[in-house]
């Protein structure tokens, strides 16, 4: 175990230096349960007194809990902590797919209970409902005390603010959904782009070690890119790193929702596949029809399928060339076309960029379970309410 590294404000008032420590001890928690108040001391570098003063607040406010004694090194056995489980629960939204997820979430990062409900064509003020809707129902069954509300949406957002800047998939511009969202609940909202949430989910919960670079590009509705650079989530000047569904390819000319042509999007993410299928397959409706179709092996289907793939596969190229990632991972329902797809990504990518690069480069499937985003948005939420959970 190595010690926390310790930085705050040089002016800092009272309140903060006690918010900063308290949140050291949290992390320590989090990161190394269960552990004494003398653990507790040697890792913050915090003096005893002060670190029974906090463990005393924390576990009065239901963050942390006694688990029992540890092995005693002479004296009385110590009193073990760990972060209460179910001190807080946390809301996740993903809003990025053909439904609207939404969960439950614990301190641990696990899903208690989540809901989804079918946008059915909704966009602007409508989606907005929506999202109310799967809030409420969320809340209605659980009583614990809420720490706040994560989303994950589509398109560009200044999380700064929790300003959905533009989303072209929902209609939303310049949406305050942050602020919504805090007046109607009265708790802390986080909102960030889907793709960047995804990516912190799969740092977070799922990739051990730790990748210092990641990848991790969200197929479905929508295509988009969540970049950790140096362990950090990469968000670009203007909040739009990794909106790379909207780059135009040389080869497609297809109009797309954003007003241009010949976006990636308009040959790789879902409703594009399917729409491009109905005109070879009519009978095909929805992703399942499409998936299982192009599992089948119908010639049709796979020749629009395996295209997208070459298109994303040239752009994956492009992006190590230009950030030399190592780790790439694809998630989203476009990862149901399985080991072909992947291989015909893998293919274009390796043959559009530098030898050199592109045999380090390792594309792979991610998390495939649709949580990501949710589990993503409530890691940001963690990160900003207690200090936890976030890459470091
Ligand atoms: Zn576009």
């Amino acid at each position: 175990m190595s010690a926390i590294a310790t930085v705050l404000p040089e002016r800092a008032t009272h309140q903060q230096t006690r918010t900063f420590n308290q949140q050291l001890v949290l992390r320590a928690l989090h990161d190394h349960s269960p552990l004494s108040r003398a653990d507790l001391a040697r890792l913050t570098g915090l003096t005893r007194t002060s670190v029974g003063d906090l463990v005393g607040a924390l576990i009065e406010d239901g963050l942390i809990e006694e688990v029992g004694r540890g092995r005693s090194s002479g004296g009385k056995s110590p009193i073990l902590l760990r972060v209460a489980p179910d001190g807080r629960h946390l809301i996740g939204l993903d809003l990025g797919e053909a439904q609207f997820s939404g969960a439950v979430v614990n301190l641990r990062g696990e899903i208690l209970r989540s809901i989804h409900l079918p946008l059915e064509g909704r966009n602007g003020e409508a989606a907005v409902a929506l999202v109310l809707q799967l809030v409420d129902a969320l809340r209605a069954d659980d009583r614990s005390r809420l720490l706040g509300i994560g989303i994950g949406a589509p398109g560009v957002i200044d999380t700064s603010t929790g300003t959905v800047r533009w989303s072209v998939n929902l209609d939303w511009a310049e949406l305050a959904l942050g602020q919504l969202l805090e007046e109607r609940f009265d708790v802390p909202v986080v909102v960030a782009n889907d793709s960047h949430a995804a990516a912190v989910a799969e740092l977070t919960f799922f990739r051990r070690p730790r990748p210092n670079n990641l990848i991790v590009i969200r197929l479905g509705r929508g295509v988009g890119a969540g970049i950790i650079l140096n362990g950090q989530l990469f968000q670009g000047d203007g909040f739009g790193a990794g909106e790379f569904g909207h780059v135009s390819m040389g080869g497609a000319a297809e109009p797309c929702r954003c007003g241009r042509q010949g976006c990636l999007e308009t040959v790789t993410s879902m409703p594009a596949l399917i729409d491009a299928a109905r005109a070879v397959e009519p009978s095909i409706a929805d992703e399942t029809g499409l998936v299982d179709a192009f599992l089948a092996g119908d010639a049709g289907i796979r020749r629009i399928v395996l295209a997208g793939a070459r298109e994303l596969g040239i752009a994956i190229g492009w992006m190590t060339g230009v950030l030399n990632v190592r780790h790439v991972l694809l998630v989203g329902p476009v990862a149901a076309f399985g080991d072909d797809w992947l291989a015909e990504v893998r293919r274009y990518a390796r043959s559009s960029v530098l030898a050199l690069l592109a045999q380090d480069t390792h594309i792979e499937f991610g998390h495939v379970h649709d949580d990501v985003v949710v589990l993503g948005a409530s890691a940001l939420l963690m990160e900003q309410q207690l200090g936890l959970g976030l890459v470091r």
